[in-house]
């Protein structure tokens, strides 16, 4: 039967798009299925997130094309990153100079990435888009897989990969249970002036419900801000005036970067980590976050995703040069051993940091403290986790490690 595409990606997100184009740079024929309507620049919704991206994510970026298409007035970078806790002395510093890197990570708007990567898409002969698609129903065929739309259309290749988001719909059509563990807090994301430059360092304060991030972007007195918190809490803060809502800031931060002069327009989201009980069925494969979801503290969902990326798209090419079906369980088994255990290590590694720096037992925040500081003298531990956490280090596919570009 003469198929439609090689591949349909459902979703056209962060890891949906980048998965596009590096198919169709391998020479496969792509279909992308997105919920929404293609909007007219000025009609599109707006995602005020500032996203930390990793310079294993900048590698993979490069390599489909869409990292030249950022303006550099929306590059922002860091170099080195000071976390420490409200109650008491406890600190760490990482600095990317230890590790003879010249950049811990970079700071972006999201738009900016997703935008990028979309026209990047849309120049591509290979990748058919079809926009206010969404699917209601698949069916595994033997040889192929078919999907069909709302709109009574179908579609058959040889997998379909879900990049559809945390709500996945393919995950559900698939019947692969997502286990969702809601951890009773909200992040507010704005963007806010400060008196005080902020020297390209990442700020992170944990207060005593949860962490408060200031991220420097390109500007040298602009951050963008990360602050989790109780539900309430959150609320609270979005019915500040915006001269309360600085001063409220500017306080909790213990006025690191003396006052805040202004801050821009604030949004919400529920936070929550979740694991997909299975990344891959027979011809279906998850990427992103319709396979995990965690907490934002340390900037790295659409990371990770994008490592899950070049994962999947490795073992695919692996098997597409030799003419070979990469749709089949077994193959796709292979990205699931490769992915899972690692996302699985950093969604429970981030709820380990969230719990001890939660934690107002008695002498939780005294062992804390002392903790904070033994890390803080021990370089090569430091240097292992700054290294995990850019990419550099770990099991990491091809695409992510050299630019062939
Ligand atoms: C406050 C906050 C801050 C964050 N900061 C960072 C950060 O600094 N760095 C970082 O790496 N990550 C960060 N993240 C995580 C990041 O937002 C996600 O991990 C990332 O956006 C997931 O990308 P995705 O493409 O997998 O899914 P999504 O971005 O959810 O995209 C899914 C796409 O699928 C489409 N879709 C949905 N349903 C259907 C359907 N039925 N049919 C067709 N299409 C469909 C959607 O319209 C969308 O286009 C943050 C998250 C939060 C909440």
């Amino acid at each position: 039967m003469k198929l439609d595409a090689d591949v349909i990606i459902v979703g056209a997100g962060i890891t949906g798009t980048a998965c596009a184009c590096l198919l169709a740079k391998q020479g496969l024929e792509v279909i992308l299925l997105e919920a929404a309507a293609r909007e007219l620049d000025d009609l599109k919704p707006c995602d005020p997130r500032i996203f930390a991206i990793s310079p294993a994510s900048k590698t993979l970026l490069e390599l489909t094309g869409a990292w030249r298409r950022l303006a550099e007035e929306d590059i922002g970078h860091y170099q080195t990153m000071h976390v420490w806790d409200e109650n008491g002395l406890g600190e760490i510093h990482f600095d990317s100079a230890e590790i003879c890197q010249p950049t811990m990570g970079y700071i972006i708007p999201y738009m900016a990435i997703a935008d990028a990567l979309q026209d990047r898409m849309l120049d591509m002969e290979s990748i058919r888009c079809s926009w206010s698609a969404k699917p209601v129903a698949i069916e595994d065929e033997g040889e192929s897989i078919k999907v069909s739309t709302e709109a009574n259309l179908d579609y058959r290749a040889k997998l379909i990969i879900a990049a559809d988001g945390s709500h996945s719909i393919i995950r559900q059509l698939a019947g692969i249970k997502f286990n969702k563990h809601d951890y009773q807090q909200a992040a507010l994301a704005c963007t806010a002036i400060t008196e005080r430059s902020h020297e390209q360092v990442a700020r992170q304060r944990f207060l005593t419900n949860g962490p408060l991030a200031f991220l420097p972007m390109v500007n040298p007195h602009q951050s963008a801000i990360v602050w989790s918190e109780k539900p309430e809490k959150i609320n609270e803060l979005l019915s500040l005036d915006e001269t309360q809502f600085n001063q409220t800031l500017a306080d909790a931060f213990a006025n690191e970067l003396s006052s805040v002069t202004s801050s821009t327009k604030r949004f919400s989201f529920p936070l929550y980590r979740a694991e997909a009980e299975h990344y891959v069925k027979s011809r279906i494969a998850l990427v992103g976050d319709s396979a995990h979801v965690i907490h934002p503290l340390a900037g790295l969902g659409a990371n990770l995703g994008l490592v899950d990326v070049a994962a999947l798209c490795e073992i695919i090419q692996s098997y597409h040069v030799r003419k070979r079906d990469f749709g089949k369980q077994q193959v796709l088994r292979r990205y699931e051993r490769w992915r899972k255990g690692e996302n699985k290590n950093m969604l429970y590694l981030m709820d380990g940091f969230k719990y001890l720096f939660e934690k107002q037992t008695m002498f939780m925040p005294w062992i804390r403290n002392i903790g904070l500081d033994t890390i803080d003298a021990m370089p090569l531990f430091k240097n292992i986790i700054m290294k995990r956490a850019m990419g550099l280090e770990g099991n990491l596919p091809k695409y992510l490690k050299i630019n062939i570009n």
